[in-house]
C-alpha cells in the first residue's frame, strides 16, 4: 500500500513573462510508513514537491495520488478536507499563533474534529504529551525554545490523526540540542506507523531515512 504516489508531475511558475520549470516530471511512491526523505540543492523544486504532495497547490500537469486517491479530481472542499484530516504540516518557522498557549494552538487546528471543546483541549495535552511538552499546556510560543516551539507545531500537525506527515526543514532553524529533541519526537511518530516526509539539507538526518529521493533541476536523480 503507498501513502503517496506521483505520475508525470510538472510545475511550471509563471509571473508575468517570467516562466519557471519548478518540476519537469516526477514519478515517485512513498510506502506507508516510511521514513522519506527529500534533499537536493536550494532552489531545485523540493519545497514544490512538498506542496504538490500535500495538496497546498495543484501541478501544471501530471498527477498526485493520496493513498491511492487522485487529487487532481477532488473538488476543493474535498481537498480541503482531505488537507485537513489526512496530512499533517510543520515548515521550517513554526508558524504559532503567538497571542495562544501552546494548547489553544493545537486545538486551533481542529476544525474538523466533531469533539467537544472538553474533547478538544483533552486530545491537545495528550498531544503535547506525546512530544514532551506536559509542563507547557499554558505556556504562549514567546515562553518557548525553538525546539519546544516546533514540537507544538507538530503537536498540532497531529491535531486531526494525519497518516501522513510533510515536514520541509523542521530542524532548519534549530541549534543541535533542538534538532535532536525534534527528531526524536519524529522517530517516535515514525515507530507508531506515521509516513513521514521530511525536506532537509541535514545529511545526519537523510543517513537515518528508508527511502531518499534526491531532487535536481526538477527532476528525480536516481542513485
Ligand atoms: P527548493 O525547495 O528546492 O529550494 P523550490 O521548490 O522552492 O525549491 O523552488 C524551485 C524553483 O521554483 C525556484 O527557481 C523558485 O524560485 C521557483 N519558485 C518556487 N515557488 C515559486 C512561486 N510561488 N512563484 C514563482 N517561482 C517559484
Ligand atoms: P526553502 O528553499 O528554504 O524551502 P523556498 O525557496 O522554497 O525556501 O521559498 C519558500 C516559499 O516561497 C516557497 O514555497 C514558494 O512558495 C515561495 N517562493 C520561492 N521562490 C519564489 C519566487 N521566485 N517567487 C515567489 N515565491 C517564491
Amino acid at each position: 500500500k503507498l501513502a503517496l504516489r506521483t505520475e508525470g508531475l510538472h510545475k511550471t511558475y509563471q509571473r508575468g513573462r517570467i516562466k519557471t520549470q519548478a518540476l519537469r516530471g516526477v514519478s515517485l511512491a512513498i510506502p506507508r510508513g516510511t521514513f522519506c526523505c527529500i534533499v537536493g540543492p536550494s532552489g531545485h523544486g523540493k519545497s514544490t514537491l512538498m506542496h504538490l504532495l500535500g495538496a497546498l497547490d495543484r501541478p501544471t500537469s501530471g498527477q498526485v495520488f493520496v493513498e491511492d486517491q487522485e487529487i487532481g479530481k477532488l473538488s476543493s472542499s474535498e481537498l480541503a478536507a482531505l488537507r485537513a484530516r489526512r496530512i499533517g504540516f510543520v515548515f521550517q518557522f513554526f508558524n504559532l499563533l503567538p497571542t495562544l498557549s501552546a494548547q489553544e494552538n493545537v486545538t486551533a487546528a481542529m476544525m474538523f474534529s466533531d469533539k467537544n471543546k472538553n474533547n478538544r483541549a483533552q486530545r491537545a495535552r495528550e498531544l503535547l504529551d506525546l512530544v514532551g511538552l506536559s509542563d507547557k499546556y499554558k505556556a504562549p510560543p514567546n515562553e518557548l525554545s525553538g525546539g519546544q516551539q516546533q514540537r507544538v507545531a507538530i503537536a498540532r500537525a497531529l491535531a486531526n490523526d494525519p497518516d501522513i506527515l510533510l515536514m520541509d526543514e523542521p530542524t532548519g532553524n534549530l541549534d543541535s540540542e533542538a534538532e535532536a529533541e525534534v527528531m526524536a519526537t519524529i522517530d517516535q511518530l515514525h515507530q507508531q506507523g506515521k509516513t513521514i516526509v521530511i525536506v532537509t539539507h541535514n545529511n545526519e538526518i537523510a543517513a537515518r531515512a528508508q527511502q531518499v529521493i534526491r531532487v535536481k533541476d526538477g527532476r528525480l536523480v536516481e542513485f
